[in-house]
């Protein structure tokens, strides 16, 4: 399963996605920080919740935003945050996993707009 658009809105820091089945995400970009698959975040999360909190406490903050993202072939998504964090690679499964589904809000008032190419 492959996205139709993906909106990034800056401003509010909200990634929308529009997948091919018609089902509409929204993810927090302090949330997909939170969620980094990359391995640095990943051993840090292993080495206990305690170290993971204090060493990513930048994750933890909502003014963290996708500055950037860029498709990984038919794969995923890299996503570039605000704090120079760009080593996270979101597959597609891996994002259609995190919920944000159900919200019956459509991304006209979101600013900023990335077509996947
Ligand atoms: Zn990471």
């Amino acid at each position: 399963m492959q996205p139709l658009q993906i909106n990034n809105d800056k401003a509010a820091g909200w990634l929308t996605i529009e997948w091919a089945d018609g089902r509409s995400q929204r993810l927090r970009h302090a949330g997909l920080r939170a969620l980094c698959k990359c391995t640095l975040c990943q051993s840090q999360r292993l080495r206990g919740a305690a170290d993971a909190a204090a060493s990513c406490a930048s994750a933890q903050q909502d003014g963290v935003r996708v500055v950037e993202l860029h498709l990984v072939g038919a794969y995923g998504l890299q996503l570039v945050f605000s704090d120079g964090h760009e080593k996270g690679i979101y597959p597609w499964v891996y994002l259609r996993l995190q919920g944000g589904f159900g919200v019956d809000e459509t991304s006209q008032s979101l600013a900023g707009t990335a077509t996947p190419v």
